[in-house]
């Protein structure tokens, strides 16, 4: 029989991430267990009745609930101050599964327009194309939500700060307004992951994360995960996820669960080293411009201090002379590897306009203010001064 180890929702963070939700096996082991199996046997066929009638609580397959799957749940909500969590076999499944589950034809969604661009994918192809009309706004324009929000609305879903632009969304703000309309609020919360900000402090509802960014944090396995009350996990998630089938694998929960002992040390490091190429960048004379919500020029320095408790673990910044020189750069950074993924120990760098939002328009683009010259970086935890040098010697060669 497993136990659960002790476990205190009063616990401090660093605590949480290192025991929450903690279950041992018979053998006490130390670390958390990996169960490797998509089924379950049973003492008998009356046991198995039971079972099936949910009158006996346990596992039964591995697509509704693994043992490995259930630790990570547990802290991943301990840690959010959420009463329940699902996980996910990829951030775009939460994603998905978060707002599917809810929905029917004849609802009414609105989104920030500065989305991921799958998120965007399903709010203005998927969900239309099932009856859902959707609508997208300026997230950083209130007066814009407000107007959208006059009407009976079903959810509401968007990221902060946003990608690759780095805006903050006034979480406590948005919320009001989409409650006074009956919607309930997503948040997708993996550019500050559950160090820098807490949405449903915030007013926020729901809570997704991919955890393949940070969670894992070092580029070895796809997850995601939702975050909610216990009522709407047992009505909406549940039953989606048990008939659909978007289940993590135990072996990628267990990754994860590794990942979040050092989330705390490895999010401080981040956000510290990006502060100092942030710093570096803005003291460089051939950048357009560098941003990040933790330096004094950021548009929403001072709403990023008030929401998160941290500024991002992502820099970005724009080269004067465009594409050209943007590609001439990426191609002479000798340790920043080019790669669209981000929340990595390693640093990463990527060019959206060509990338993450090529499928856009140009119009769609402009809107979004991403220009040719842009990149977006994902500070890792190599020596700072290692990559200021990269940097450097990049950008004077791109604009010789
Ligand atoms: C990566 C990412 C996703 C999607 O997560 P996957 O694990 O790649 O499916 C969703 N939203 C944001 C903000 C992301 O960065």
């Amino acid at each position: 029989m497993t136990q659960t180890v002790c476990c205190d929702p009063r616990w401090r963070t660093a605590t949480k991430l290192v025991r929450g939700g903690l279950t041992r096996s018979e053998f006490n082991e130390t670390s958390e267990a990996l169960y490797m199996s998509s089924g379950y046997v049973y003492e008998s066929a009356e046991e198995a009745e039971a079972a099936f009638a949910g009158d006996k609580d346990r596992y039964i397959y591995s697509r509704y609930a693994n043992p490995t799957l259930s630790m990570l749940e547990e802290r991943l909500a301990l840690l959010e101050g959420a009463e329940a969590c699902a996980t996910t076999a990829s951030g775009m499944a939460a994603v998905f599964a978060a707002l599917a589950c809810q929905v029917e034809a004849g609802d009414y969604v609105v989104a920030s327009r500065a989305l991921f661009g799958s998120c965007l994918y399903i709010v203005t192809d998927i969900l239309p194309r099932l009856g859902v009309e959707t609508r997208v706004v300026d997230g950083t324009n209130l007066a814009e939500w407000e107007e959208a929000l006059s009407r009976k609305t079903k959810c509401v879903f968007l990221e902060t700060p946003t990608n690759p632009t780095l805006e903050i969304i006034d979480l406590a703000a948005v919320s009001a307004l989409a409650h006074k309309a009956g919607a309930r609020v997503i948040v997708d919360n993996v550019f500050s992951t559950p160090m820098l900000q807490r949405p449903l402090q915030l007013g926020a509802d729901i809570v997704v994360y991919s955890t393949t960014k940070h969670i894992d944090g070092q580029g070895r396995a796809l997850g995601g995960a939702i975050l909610c009350d216990k009522e709407f996990h047992k009505e909406f998630v549940t039953p989606f996820m048990r008939h659909t089938g978007p289940a993590m694998s135990p072996f990628n929960a267990w990754i994860c669960l590794k990942g979040l002992e050092t989330l705390d040390l490895r999010v401080r490091q981040h956000c510290q080293n990006a502060l100092q190429i942030a710093r570096f960048l803005e003291a460089q004379a051939t950048l357009d411009r560098v941003i990040y919500p933790g330096l004094e020029s950021h548009p929403q320095h001072e709403l990023c201090k008030r929401q998160m408790s941290g500024a991002s673990t992502v820099v970005s910044f724009e080269l004067t002379g465009g594409k050209e020189t943007a590609f001439k750069f990426l191609n002479a950074l000798e340790i920043i590897d080019l790669s669209n993924n981000l929340g990595d120990a390693k640093s990463l760098i990527t060019h959206p306009q060509t990338t993450t939002h090529q499928r856009l328009s140009e119009d769609e683009r402009e809107q979004l203010g991403i220009g040719g010259g842009l990149v977006r970086l994902s500070v890792g935890l190599e020596d700072p001064l290692d990559l200021q040098d990269d940097l450097g010697r990049a950008l004077d060669f791109a604009q010789l």
